[in-house]
């Protein structure tokens, strides 16, 4: 299915938020990731400047949130609902890896409409709430200080639902594609750099053979840490090249 349909199926439900700043930073969360559709149950305080401060240029998600006045009426028409809680409940859902549950989710999302359910500040989701959801989700942490701020919390799922809906290759980014990349150079064509590259340093008088050092092998260190290039050796070969000309030492080669 058309990722960004399935996107567009994910609804992002915020139960009981304390700080309008909280609800503007995920609809920012949301947008940049490709999902829009907002419900706030109980909100503290909405509409709110703060909000739309933090939301900058995902207004438009704010302004179509829906406010509801429970987490049931948040869920009308959802087939599957994923409570995100840093705590394991004694009577909740399974707890999942973020990444795991939303291919689950999307799965789901090819049939219809679903949610992520995200709780209050300070208290979290109740067990209530929890209960009407039938995933849960903790975003792995550092176990010493496993809470996220709420907007974070938003951003990772909307993120790996992104990632999870366009089969991990999401088209913002070109990946993989370096420009100006050319193949790797072959052994002997890094062999006849280091050698072009020892002549020229000792035709300069840089180097003198007769009192090595270890400066040949700490230019093969150096040169050894890159995976060099066929077009980069012979760049580096046309300047030793120009080098030898300009100072009258061998041909051009
Ligand atoms: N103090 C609260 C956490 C509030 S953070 C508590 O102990 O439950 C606000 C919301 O962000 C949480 O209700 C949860 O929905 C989400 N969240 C924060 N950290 C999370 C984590 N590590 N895993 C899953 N959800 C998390």
């Amino acid at each position: 299915m058309n990722p960004e349909l399935l996107l567009s199926r994910i609804r992002v439900v915020l139960c009981r938020p304390s700080h309008p700043g909280n609800i503007g930073a995920a609809a920012r969360a949301m947008k940049t990731m490709g999902l829009s559709d907002l419900y706030l149950v109980q909100p503290k305080q909405f509409p709110d400047p703060e909000a739309d401060a933090r939301a900058t240029g995902a207004v438009d998600v704010l302004n179509r949130a829906k406010i509801v006045d429970s987490l049931p009426q948040a869920l009308v028409g959802a087939s599957f609902a994923v409570a995100m809680s840093a705590r394991q409940r004694d009577l909740g859902p399974v707890v999942g890896t973020p990444r795991e549950t939303v291919q689950r989710l999307l799965a789901e999302a090819g049939q219809g409409e679903v949610a992520l359910v995200f709780g209050n500040e300070t208290h979290g989701l109740s067990n209530e709430e929890v209960l009407y959801c039938q995933a849960a989700v903790s975003i792995p942490t550092n176990p010493d200080f496993s809470s996220l701020n709420l907007g974070s919390a938003v951003q990772v799922m909307c993120y790996e639902c992104r990632m999870s809906a366009f089969a991990g290759k999401p088209p913002i980014i070109e990946q993989g594609v370096t420009p100006f990349a050319s193949a790797p150079a072959a052994h002997d064509e890094v062999e006849g750099f280091y050698g072009h590259l020892e002549k020229v340093m000792t035709d300069t008088g840089f180097y003198n053979p007769a009192q090595p050092g270890r400066l040949l092998p700490k230019l093969r260190r150096l040169f050894g840490r890159i995976r060099l290039e066929k077009d980069e050796i012979n760049i580096l070969r046309g300047i030793l090249s120009a080098t030898q000309v300009r100072t009258g030492h061998g041909r051009k080669e």
